[in-house]
């Protein structure tokens, strides 16, 4: 196997455990990438011998970043991460994901859309292709094209592998080489630390938003869908009721300006498309929670 996810440093009388360790990430890199819970073990069984896990940045595949990704999931969930499952509600998440996915960058990459019991308007995308949307996202949106729109940004971050670019410069800020061997443990916490905490970079922001909105657009979306999140967004801010997303998500009135912007350009009517009527997306809605 070339550029093996997880590097075996150690030798020592439990070599036969690593090695063993080393077949079980080989076969499951090999079987292909439907099968979470054996992801997930491999996770539990990793974490339990911390730092013998070591992962090279500069080569990750796509296989290895959706690996890291689950893996990711798997300690955010320990952690208490409460994912919502209402089949209905992540079903309908999942089809505008599935709607969009055709004209994001990476169309055949394995994205995986859930739903997180939290009544803050946030979502977030990992590493991996996994997006998470909050239940207060799904109630604070007028209807599906905002939604969409919220989708279509956090996509356009994976395709684009922001969170691994990030990963690479906090690496390189902290004076470690970019292509040297980094734990584990410590790419989980960075990957917490972009998710949640650090404002991610004006190039990246601006990036998924002109690719989102293509995305928007192309998938049959109205373009408003986008501008107008943005414009609910800020006017939360104005009267101080800041979203926990506006941390991860700066300079929002900036962003709405260029998003406008690129809809003059293109000639686009920003109410042309699906997704607008608002009583439609209630009902489609209607079995989450009043909390
Ligand atoms: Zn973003």
């Amino acid at each position: 196997m070339l550029n093996p996810f997880f590097w075996i440093k150690r030798a020592s009388p439990r070599r036969w455990f690593y090695l063993l360790i080393v077949g079980v990430v080989a076969l499951h890199l090999g079987v292909g990438l439907a099968n979470t819970s054996s992801a997930f073990d491999l996770c539990g069984l990793l974490d339990g011998d911390p730092g013998i896990e070591i992962i090279q940045l500069i080569t990750i595949s796509d296989q290895q970043e959706v690996e890291l990704g689950r893996c990711f999931h798997q300690h955010r969930v320990d952690e208490g991460l409460a994912i919502y499952r209402d089949r209905k509600v992540t079903k309908y998440v999942q089809e505008i994901g599935q709607r969009l996915i055709p004209y994001s960058e990476l169309p055949n990459f394995p994205y995986t859309f859930q739903v997180v019991k939290d009544n803050t308007i946030n979502a977030f995308a990992s590493v991996g292709g996994f997006v998470y949307v909050h239940t207060g996202l799904l109630k604070g949106v007028e209807n599906e094209a905002e939604l969409a729109a919220v989708i279509a940004h956090e996509i356009a971050h994976i395709a684009s592998k922001h969170s691994i670019e990030k990963l690479r410069q906090i690496i390189k800020d902290k004076n470690l080489e970019v292509n040297s061997e980094v734990e584990y443990k410590t790419i989980i916490n960075l990957l917490e630390d972009i998710a949640f905490s650090l404002p991610r970079g004006r190039q990246q922001e601006y990036e998924a938003d002109r690719k989102g909105l293509e995305m928007l657009h192309r998938a049959g979306y109205a373009p408003s869908g986008m501008t107008g999140f943005l414009q609910k967004l800020t006017q939360k801010v104005t009267t101080g009721n800041t979203p926990a997303m506006l941390r991860t998500h700066p300079e929002t009135v900036k962003r709405l300006d260029t998003l406008n912007e690129i809809i003059n350009k293109k000639g686009w009517n920003p109410n042309d498309g699906d997704g607008l009527d608002s009583a439609i997306y209630k009902q489609r809605i209607q079995s989450l929670p009043i909390e």
